[in-house]
């Protein structure tokens, strides 16, 4: 039977042909593609302003320095994300201000959120986990409450709504991921999505090198600026990603059901929180494993599945436990349900090309596995 993996992207020939067409064209780096990519992604996002980016890592550093966080500022972070969220706060000189996230939902708690601030806190970088949306309301009541800015970590969760409209259509600063892991993809990629004038400038000064071109012919660089703008290759395969985003994450709707639903009938696994009907991107699909169940590791459950041709993923480690954050003086213990989610999580496979009987094939394994290796 051929290996299943927990995710692969889906690429049409006439995205392949679109791509042989740039290629073609002579003009390979940032042009028209781009800029057609930023318009339908503005469009998608109720009209505001959209930026691409080489990944939604640079979007989010680049971000945090457009709105002028430093060094001294806090940012306050789930401490359950993949590891990127808070690197961009660290890179930019702040400290990472971690806090706990529900079991079921993985999203950031947004209590625990407001008993985290202190004078010296600028914004709140949370993540839509695995594109369950945030609690937008509160979330953004809570920001104008304090006066804190927020960067939306969307990387899961393109196509996921709030009240029925989509996440970058509103709320403050938004950040998408185009790897070929997200629901859609521009190969490696980003966007950010933003409203301010000013600030959209600099971002796009960060993004190409601090080089101001005036009408006049003449240049002018002001701040070392990095390099961080999308090929037209790339905006051409997320062209043709875009167009099918809709049926990408109604696929990975259907699947998620099948998932509980079949799932139901193991009594074991802790199931994801379904969220809103219909709003939820399904980036990934990952119950915790009933170890205190179980004779076997989780690492030994990756390895049976594997045995049985099925790919299984692990998102992620809690970031605070990894040793650059316990350097900064984090320790196990302080986000119970981050440490668990990362000691149980196994991501199951879930990407828009499976069929209905590949779920059933997963669900039989883990009902074999846990049958087998019972307490
Ligand atoms: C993938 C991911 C990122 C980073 O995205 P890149 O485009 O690979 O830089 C950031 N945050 C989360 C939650 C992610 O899953």
């Amino acid at each position: 039977m051929e290996f299943l993996p927990f995710t692969r992207p889906d690429v049409d020939e006439a995205t392949v042909q679109a791509v042989a067409q740039v290629l073609r064209s002579g003009w390979l780096a940032t042009g028209p593609k781009v800029q057609e990519l930023e318009r339908q992604l503005s469009e998608f996002c109720g009209g505001r302003p959209v930026r691409t980016l080489t990944s939604a890592t640079a979007g989010l550093e680049l971000a945090l320095l457009m709105i002028g966080i430093k060094p001294g500022d806090e940012v306050i972070t789930p401490a359950m994300s993949f590891v990127a969220t808070a690197n961009v706060i660290a890179r930019v000189g702040a400290r990472p201000v971690f806090v706990d996230v529900d079991l079921d939902t993985r999203n950031i708690d947004l209590a625990a959120v407001e008993a985290a601030i202190t004078p010296r806190t600028r914004a709140i970088m949370p993540v839509h986990f695995a594109g369950h949306p945030l609690d937008m309301d509160a979330l953004h009541a809570l920001a104008r409450k304090h006066g804190l800015r927020v960067i939306e970590d969307a990387a899961h969760a393109i196509g996921t709504r709030w009240k029925g409209r989509n996440i970058g259509a509103l709320g403050d600063i938004v950040v998408f991921s185009f790897h070929p892991n997200k629901n859609m993809t521009t190969i490696e990629g980003g966007a950010v999505v933003a409203d301010d004038p000013d600030e959209l400038r600099l971002l796009e000064l960060h993004r190409f090198h601090g080089l101001e071109r005036h009408p006049d012919g003449s240049a002018e660089c002001t701040f070392p600026g990095g390099k961080a703008n999308l090929t037209d290759v790339a905006a051409a395969v997320g062209l043709g990603q875009l167009a099918r985003l809709d049926s990408f994450n109604a696929r990975r709707q259907e699947l998620a059901q099948r998932y509980f639903d079949k799932l139901h009938a193991i009594p074991a696994p802790r199931l994801p929180a379904r969220g809103p009907t219909g709003d939820h991107s399904w980036h990934i699909f990952a119950p915790l494993l009933p170890l205190d169940q179980l004779r076997i590791s989780r690492g030994e459950f990756i390895k049976l599945m594997h045995a049985r041709g099925i790919g299984v993923g692990v998102h992620y480690p809690a970031i605070h436990l990894f040793s650059y954050y316990r350097g900064l003086g984090y320790r196990e213990g302080q986000f119970p349900n981050a440490e668990r989610i990362g000691r149980e999580t196994v991501s199951l496979p879930m990407f828009p090309m499976m069929s209905d009987a590949d779920v059933d094939r997963v669900c039989a394994a883990i009902a074999d596995i846990f049958k087998d290796n019972a307490r």
